[in-house]
């Protein structure tokens, strides 16, 4: 019977920490049976990274996303040229993460940037992969009013039951990572099926965890904790991200 593998849906491949480690850190997840990451690319000089021999050399396993990060320093609006040349040669399976981040006080230039991906993406009918911190109800009204067909997921889905509720209404998936969602909000996405997992490595460490960063091989943490909180089988688990995964980037 086909056994699908476990899919990272969101994590930093070309961030230093990671891909100065990259064969350590991938054939460690692969040995837990991680087969598939989605790697997100930030800035120009990450972009660069798609078409390097050292991640090429793992193409089978890695997807990349891309684009301009609301609250990331190295992100900025001057590769916007960069990020569209991704879409024309096909390098990229999703725009993201992108979306709007409350701890920086520069909503303006960040609902501008956030406006102007989402036309990328729908120009290219690429998905989005979402950031947000904050802000879900202003993110929430801007794809009400001008990209309600939008789809993809919110990455590092982790806020109240109403507010997932709300976003239910859209075809994005949550995906969760370390910051597991309260007993509540958990049990509503896993009956609504459309989830995904994710480390966000080396972001976003396990509680505990006195490791430096965060590495690939804690997706299984992730999804350990899921299964325990919901008494849902992992094989049920591995199932379903999987046909999300086809039914999204299929
Ligand atoms: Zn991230």
């Amino acid at each position: 019977m086909f056994d699908p593998g476990w899919i990272d849906a969101h994590c930093h491949l070309s961030e230093e920490r990671i891909s100065e480690n990259l064969e350590k850190e991938i054939s460690e997840a692969s040995q837990l049976g991680i087969t598939d990451f989605i790697s997100s690319a930030l800035c120009k000089e990450e972009y660069e990274c798609i078409k390097l021999a050292k991640f090429q050399k793992f193409n089978k396993f890695i997807k990349w996303c891309a684009g301009i990060h609301p609250n990331y320093e190295k992100s900025s609006e001057k590769d916007f040229d960069n990020l569209t040349k991704l879409c024309d040669e096909q390098k990229i399976i999703a725009i993201g993460e992108i979306g709007l981040d409350g701890r920086k006080d520069n909503s303006e230039w960040q609902k501008k940037i956030l406006l102007k991906q989402l036309d990328l993406a729908k120009n290219y009918d690429l998905p989005v992969i979402f950031h947000t911190v904050k802000r879900y109800y202003v993110l929430y009204k801007i794809l009400k009013q001008n990209f309600p067909k939008v789809r993809g997921f919110l990455h590092s889905f982790n806020a109240s039951l109403e507010i997932t509720e709300l976003f239910s209404r859209y075809d994005l998936a949550f995906s969760l990572n370390a910051k597991i969602p309260n007993t509540k909000v958990l049990e509503f996405i896993m009956k609504r099926g459309f989830f995904f997992f994710e480390t966000d490595a080396p972001y976003q460490k396990p509680e505990n965890s006195k490791a430096d960063f965060n590495h690939l091989k804690n997706l299984l943490w992730v999804i350990d904790k899921v299964s325990e909180k919901t008494s849902i089988n992992k094989d049920v688990l591995k199932k379903k991200q999987f046909e999300n995964f086809q039914m999204l980037f299929g």
